[in-house]
């Protein structure tokens, strides 16, 4: 077994703390991964909280994890010792099923093995990247570009895909006008992308403050979701909008946005279920849809694009000690616009 060192939550209401515990050994197809950064993302929130049902503790979170390989199993043909490579959401899947086969591992038929609070077969749960190390698969590693920051590249792993394969699966492009609503890790990712993407992009933010970040990061308009004229003026004007709120809040006035034909898709997972009226949808012709994370290819895809596009997300890199700080932050929706842990101050616990 190997020996990691990491933060755990041990129950839905108190701070996480340091936690000891054992990873599997090196199987053949296998990397062992040193973890060097590890971005906060608002689910590792909602499932430290058990604010979605299923928490089992000690809980250690993390699915944005950048670090080095220390070693391969004797199988392993892609990495070698000293790549740089990110672990996201997930670290298995069937690999048989149609939607595995058509690289939709997300949507594996048997549920994928997520990167934690997941069962794996030896009867564990599976132990994320708060953590020093970590063991996984191969198929289930990725190349990270080595011309950007290797900190500002962890939330790609999550915030990243989660953002990039929705606004693929849409084919948004430069004819498109691309609403984010929420101007968070993955909003903050949504801008970049679509913009990079030729898409007119306009942020609906509750949050005043966020407005010259967002005009920086890449949006052509910021809306301020309170104010009712500005919300009046955007009425019935999108193709396609991107909703990351993490919290309950009305859907109908976003489906009021679009035009005939036009999407909106959830990203945000709301613990708490929305409401809305038929004639939203029915009057237009509207959608309203869902996206989660992507695929392990799509993944892949996603870095390579943002290291040719230069793209990497705004980040406060933390020791692991201010994580709860950091949660509470998140939840005041006071984040610039992903906290990422620096995993070497974990030696300081
Ligand atoms: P985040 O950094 O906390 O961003 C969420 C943003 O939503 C906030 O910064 C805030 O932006 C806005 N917001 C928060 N509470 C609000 C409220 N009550 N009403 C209106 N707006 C509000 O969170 P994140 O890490 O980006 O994650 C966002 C959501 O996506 C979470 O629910 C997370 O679990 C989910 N998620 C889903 C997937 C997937 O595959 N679908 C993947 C990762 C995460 P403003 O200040 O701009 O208003
Ligand atoms: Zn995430």
């Amino acid at each position: 077994m190997i020996k990691a060192k990491a933060y755990a939550g041990f129950d839905a209401k108190s701070d996480l703390k340091p936690y000891a515990f054992d990873r599997r050994d090196v199987g053949d197809t296998d990397v062992h991964i040193e973890i060097k950064y590890c971005g906060i993302c608002h689910s590792d929130i909602h499932t430290v909280r058990d604010e979605w049902g299923g928490a089992v503790y000690p809980l250690v979170p993390g699915h944005e994890i950048v670090g080095t390989v220390v070693k391969v199993g004797s199988q392993v043909k892609k990495f070698k010792a000293g790549d740089l490579v990110g672990v996201g959401c997930m670290v298995g899947s069937c690999g048989s099923c149609e939607n595995c086969k058509n690289h939709l591992e997300q949507f594996c038929t048997k549920v994928a093995t997520f990167t934690y609070n997941s069962p794996e077969a030896d009867g564990n749960t599976t132990k994320g990247g708060y953590s020093d190390n970590i063991v996984v698969n191969e198929k289930f590693v990725l190349k990270v570009p080595t011309n950007l920051k290797l900190q500002e590249v962890a939330p790609l792993l999550c915030a990243g895909i989660t953002t990039y394969s929705p606004l693929k699966h849409w084919k948004i492009g430069k004819n498109d006008k691309v609403g984010v609503i929420g101007l968070g890790g993955l909003g903050h990712m949504a801008v970049k992308l679509a913009s990079s993407m030729g898409a007119h992009v306009v942020v609906f933010t509750t949050s005043p403050n966020k407005k010259d970040d967002a005009l920086k990061m890449g949006a052509h308009e910021v809306v301020i979701s309170k104010n009712a004229d500005e919300m009046q003026k955007q009425a019935g004007s999108f193709n396609f909008i991107i909703d990351t709120v993490s919290a309950p809040h009305d859907l109908a006035s976003y489906m009021a946005m679009l035009k005939i034909d036009g999407t909106l898709c959830m990203v945000g997972v709301s613990p708490q279920p929305h409401q809305i009226a038929s004639g939203a949808l029915i009057f237009g012709r509207k959608s309203l849809s869902g996206s989660l994370i992507g695929g392990i290819a799509e993944t892949q895809e996603m870095l390579d694009y943002c290291g040719e596009h230069n793209i990497t997300c705004d980040i406060e890199l933390i020791p692991v000690q201010k994580v709860n700080e950091a949660y509470t932050r998140v939840l005041k929706s006071d984040v610039k616009y992903r906290f990422v842990i620096d995993m070497q101050t974990l030696k300081d616990s």
